[in-house]
């Protein structure tokens, strides 16, 4: 790993993960390479007239985000809690493809967070003509250093991508950070689609090993009447295995009472998973299970928020 300081000012950690954003174009063979971001970043006089102090930690070697998951989350919330004292705000320089997954998994990860980690990526190499990572690390850098009366402005963890700042979870304690290593793998994911077959639906459940399912399903939490498709439901439930109730939609919440066919999936033991989203209803999983807790455990903290991932209706609350 390698560390550089700038100047003074409000102090920034920038933690460069990989992805497109540190990378540079092989004018051989036109595919994007990793190389040294402390290098880039040395080479953009934007950063030095920001003023902040900007030290900077890399994955070595840098990280598609494509391959990361349990293992790189921990590496980050170990660099955060590490140096947690030491900066004002932190920026995780992060590929595309899985960051709503990472956001979503430091977000429980971090509990008590009370500063800034904003992640950030770009389409773009950095170093491109019109690229769009100079922006987005410009800014995310600068929300990072944000504050209001001499506190942080947005002290979660969030993506600031193309003008959009997604804020994360906010946080409700002032007590120190708390950073979590303990995540169980055992999760999957069951995409519903008209038509879906027994077979695909049986090989998922039987997993060996399998504590949770994230279940897309359709509109408001609507899935086939079927009954060798509920009796699976059924029985994996008696078996302890979780099944999440999350939309496949972009925006709505999980309503099971709405319709028979949710009504019926409630019947099988399905737990709801509201309107969180697939990302955050697989971390958390990962999470409750991985320190332990109980199937009914688990199924107790998915109906309520732990950092605000998802918005309960009154009357759900257990
Ligand atoms: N494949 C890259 C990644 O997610 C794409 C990107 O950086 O946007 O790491």
């Amino acid at each position: 790993m390698d560390m550089h300081t700038q100047q003074e000012k409000a102090s920034i950690l920038l933690i460069y993960t990989g992805g497109t954003i540190g990378m540079i174009e092989n004018p051989e063979t036109g595919e994007l390479e990793s190389i040294n971001f402390q290098h880039l970043k040395d080479n953009m006089p934007e950063l030095k007239k920001l003023g902040y102090s900007v030290a900077t930690i890399q994955f070595d070697p840098p990280m598609d985000s494509s391959e990361m998951g349990p293992d790189s989350w921990m590496k980050i919330v170990k660099i955060i809690a590490d140096n947690y004292q030491k900066y004002d705000g932190f920026v995780v320089l992060h590929g595309t493809d899985t960051m709503s997954y990472t956001a979503s998994a430091l977000s429980f990860m971090l509990e008590n967070l009370s500063k800034p980690v904003i992640l950030t990526g770009s389409q773009l190499p950095i170093g491109m003509l019109r690229t769009d990572g100079k922006e987005n690390l410009i800014t995310a850098i600068e929300i990072a250093a944000a504050k209001e009366n001499g506190l942080p402005l947005v002290p979660e963890v969030c993506i600031f991508f193309e003008n959009d700042l997604l804020r994360g979870y906010h946080p409700v304690s002032r007590k120190p950070l708390k950073p979590h290593y303990l995540l169980d793998r055992n999760i999957a994911i069951l995409k519903l689609f008209p038509g879906i077959s027994p077979q695909v639906v049986e090989s998922i459940l039987n997993i060996p090993g399998l504590k949770g399912v994230v279940m897309e399903t359709f509109g408001s939490g609507n899935a086939p009447c079927e009954e060798w498709f509920l009796n699976m439901l059924k029985e994996a439930v008696d078996r302890g295995i979780v099944i999440v109730n999350v939309t496949q939609c972009r925006a709505g919440s999980v309503e099971m009472h709405r319709y028979e066919t949710g009504h019926k999936l409630l019947e099988a033991g399905v737990t709801s998973g509201f309107d969180s989203t697939t990302e955050s209803a697989v971390t958390k999983l990962m999470f409750l299970f991985g320190h332990g807790l109980t199937p009914d455990e688990v199924k107790e903290h998915m109906n309520c928020s732990l950092i605000g991932e998802v918005s309960i209706p009154e009357t759900f609350r257990p």
